[in-house]
């Protein structure tokens, strides 16, 4: 009875001081103006509102900042409820870093950014306030001044071996920006660790659904490959954390030192959840996975969201655009002289690998639904073997499992333009060279894509729509 009486007090007072904790937390980031729902919407709108009076003197690339900002607004809004007055213009200042490249574009952050916020943060209590503010600014800011070109090149590019005569001046500009903030100037910390991602080559998803199948087009990369490094991630991990700093500078002004050190924490957290976008840390994350009790803890929680969220785009409905975006920038980096394999000769290569590539991106899911009870009861089994049955006899909706139908549905659809392409790969060359941008490469490859795999009357597989 005694031990019951204990229990009973030592378990409210864990409550409650769960509770002051999570006050104390929201005051960091100033959602205390969550209990003031009405000002804070007020303020946004007012943000808008004035975003809207300048946009008629702005230049089309402010606008387009301004109304990604504005998405960024309403999809906090609908998911998480009030957002912080200042994400307007920490969006807007995410949005005007990323460059014109094919994928690691500022599509991609909204991308990433909408997918988190649904299928991740909604709905979970699982994951701390703290922990979702985390997620959702890193989500912006993840691939801040991204020059479409990778670790590897980054690597050769600190160390002067690229013929920057090749490059165009978007790439150049976004090359010089990250080696002068941190080529020279290496940092320690965060989740891949700076400059060294630690993941074995091996190549296995160790993964259910699919924990017997091997993803060659899925590996990460290895300690000891030269493509390798953290160098971009900590550059995008330093500019969430700056924008963050200076918009919420005020608070941070006339903060007691208690608030302080949280602040401090905080900012540590957000650095630390865009390093967990590191690719060389997919496979550690894929074996802790694996080796999973039950629900994940914190960290691992957040490091999990991030990574999924940041590889969702084969689960989009215009899967294609995606996929040429990624490959287009591939392709790219090999014709400037980036390490990596020589890009897909024709649609054949293309299909078979972004099968392979589906495969992997969704046994990660599917893990990381099942850590982050996202969905709890849909498992997606059997798909592969019909796709159409367990999508129909799913009822329950929601952006999560949406994501997982999409998913079976590409999966399909690759599988079966490989299967068709198979014969006939010399029929549907993808010739490219140093020439073209990685944009228009892109478009090389969705035309190709497209007609090749008998698309053509589904062109919205290659157009860029906006999921949310
Ligand atoms: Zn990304």
């Amino acid at each position: 009875m005694m031990f019951a009486v204990l229990l009973l007090a030592f378990t409210c007072n864990a409550f409650r001081s769960s509770i002051l904790q999570q006050e104390s937390d929201a005051d960091i980031i100033e959602v205390a103006v969550r209990a003031n729902g009405k000002k804070a919407s007020q303020k946004n709108r007012q943000a808008s509102t004035s975003a809207g009076r300048k946009r008629n003197n702005s230049t089309s690339a402010a606008k387009e900042q301004t109304s990604d900002a504005d998405a960024a607004v309403r999809i906090w809004e609908a998911t998480l409820g009030t957002p912080p007055p200042w994400l307007n213009t920490y969006a807007q200042k995410c949005f005007a870093g990323y460059l014109d490249v094919a994928y690691h574009n500022k599509e991609h952050a909204l991308d990433v950014y909408g997918f988190m916020l649904n299928v991740f943060l909604k709905d979970t209590r699982k994951v701390a306030w703290l922990a979702k503010t985390a997620l959702a600014l890193s989500a912006l800011c993840h691939d801040y001044g991204h020059p479409g070109l990778n670790n590897g090149f980054m690597n050769k590019f600190c160390d002067d071996q690229i013929d920057t005569a090749l490059l165009n001046p978007v790439e150049l500009s976004g090359a010089n920006a990250i080696k002068a903030e941190i080529c020279s100037k290496p940092q320690v910390g965060g989740s891949a660790g700076s400059f060294m991602a630690y993941t074995p080559t091996s190549g296995l998803a160790v993964l259910p659904p699919d924990a017997n199948l091997s993803f060659p087009a899925f590996q990460g990369c290895g300690k000891t490959s030269e493509g390798c490094s953290s160098i971009e991630e900590t550059f995008h991990a330093s500019k969430a954390a700056a924008y963050w700093e200076l918009e919420t500078f005020e608070i941070n002004r006339r903060s007691s030192l208690v608030r302080m050190r949280k602040r401090r924490k905080f900012a540590a957290m957000l650095k630390d959840t865009v390093l967990a976008t590191d690719f060389g840390y997919d496979f550690a994350l894929r074996e802790q996975l694996a080796s999973l009790k039950g629900r994940a803890g914190a960290e691992l929680s957040r490091h999990i969201a991030m990574h999924a969220a940041d590889i969702n785009a084969a689960s989009a409905p215009n899967f294609v655009w995606w996929s040429a975006s990624v490959l287009a920038e591939f392709a790219r980096q090999y014709h400037v002289g980036g390490p990596g394999p020589p890009p897909a000769a024709n649609v054949h290569e293309v299909a078979k690998n972004q099968f392979s590539w589906s495969l992997g991106v969704r046994a990660l899911l599917y893990a990381s639904y099942q850590a982050l009870g996202v969905n709890a009861g849909y498992t997606g089994k059997d798909v592969l073997k019909d796709g159409a049955a367990v999508v129909a006899a799913d009822s329950e909706s929601s952006v999560a499992v949406e994501a997982f139908q999409l998913l079976e549905r590409n999966i399909l659809l690759w599988r079966d333009c490989a299967a068709a392409t198979k014969d006939s790969a010399d029929k549907h060359p993808i010739e490219s060279n140093s020439k073209s941008s990685s944009v228009q490469l892109r478009e090389v490859i969705i035309q190709k894509t497209l007609q090749a795999c008998g698309w053509a009357g589904h062109p919205e597989y290659g157009l860029q729509l906006s999921r949310w």
